[in-house]
């Protein structure tokens, strides 16, 4: 049943599908009945919001909530948008700071000698606070504020990052003025993905607390397909399926996105290889622009993701729900 706006449920389904309180952001002012979830005000700022959620998406660290997203904060005149990020994931016998994963995955940067560049092409850096590091895309009024945990300081992260990659030969790039998408050295960066998809990655960045608050996966991962967005999501043999719940929020005439299913195929009741998957289209028409995969972990494969879990400081009451005690002993 597709949620209604009203006053007693219009909150909790906006948490659900930010991770904010609608009253936090907004002041008290009203969501718009038409749109509660705001549209990027432009196509710019929707192509820098989509690149951007397709580099968090695809993490593959052990994180706390998908992606390292907590939270999202829509402002309802189109103003930026903050992405409030988790402290720290999980990554070889220790936790380590997202942060750092982050600017890795995001910032254009020249990694040695060899001139070979990671990042993401056009983005640079706006303004840098110890709270705050605000993106911008080169050329346009696109921008994007990353929020960190209590523990990060963005300029410390930048600094060191960028000392890093100076010991090794390399080169920090996200000051750089001008566009480098024609330079051949530097044609490695993600500058090649389709501007199509953009709408469906900006759409799922502004709704990223449904991969958490509708989800019992204890892991998920995203990347862009040739034309199509794809994620999977791994869930403990034992823990029920939820993957109705998150492609009904998903859907969701008022809150969702405009997309229909037009593939289901579900094998939860005869457990044949529990992998489910769905196809989802744009509502105008079209063809596929979106795979959700479901696929299910036997104990035995799941080694100690728990503990590692807790250690990125998911909370008990939700270890609970997607890693339960006496189905990981
Ligand atoms: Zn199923």
């Amino acid at each position: 049943m597709p949620a209604r706006l009203d006053r007693k449920t219009a909150p909790r389904v906006y948490r659900a599908y930010t991770g904010m309180s609608h009253q936090a952001i907004l002041g008290g002012a009203r969501l718009d009945r038409k749109t509660p979830i705001p549209q990027a005000a432009c196509s710019d700022q929707e192509v820098l919001e989509s690149l951007v959620f397709t580099a968090l998406a695809d993490c593959r660290q052990i994180v706390s909530r998908p992606f390292g997203v907590e939270q999202i904060s829509l402002p309802a005149d189109g103003g930026m948008p903050t992405v409030r990020l988790v402290d720290t994931v999980y990554a070889a016998k220790s936790t380590v700071s997202y942060a750092n994963w982050l600017v890795q995955a995001v910032l254009p940067h020249a990694v040695d000698e060899s001139g070979y560049s990671n990042g993401i092409a056009n983005v640079r850096v706006a303004c840098v606070t110890r709270q705050d590091l605000t993106l911008r895309f080169l050329g346009t009024d696109a921008r994007l504020v990353f929020r960190g945990g209590p523990r990060t300081d963005w300029r410390r992260v930048l600094w060191e990052f960028q000392c890093q990659l100076e010991s090794a030969g390399g080169e920090a790039l996200w000051n750089w003025p001008r566009s480098f998408l024609t330079d051949s050295v530097r044609m490695k960066l993600h500058d090649q993905r389709p501007r199509s998809l953009a709408w469906l990655g900006s759409g799922l960045m502004r709704r990223a607390a449904i991969f958490h608050s509708a989800s019992s996966s204890f892991y998920v991962n995203g990347w862009e397909g040739l034309d199509e967005l794809k994620f999977e999501f791994d869930t403990l043999v034992g823990v029920s399926a939820t993957h109705d719940r998150f492609v009904n929020r998903l859907i969701d005439p008022l809150w969702g996105l405009p997309l229909i299913i037009k593939e289901r195929h579900c094998y939860c009741d005869d457990r044949r290889g529990y992998h489910c998957w769905f196809g989802l289209a744009h509502r105008d028409g079209g063809k596929r622009a979106l795979q959700l995969r479901f696929t299910w972990t036997e104990r035995r494969h799941l080694g100690d993701w728990r503990n590692m879990l807790k250690a990125t400081g998911a909370q008990q009451s939700r270890l609970n729900e997607i890693l339960p005690e006496h189905l990981c002993r």
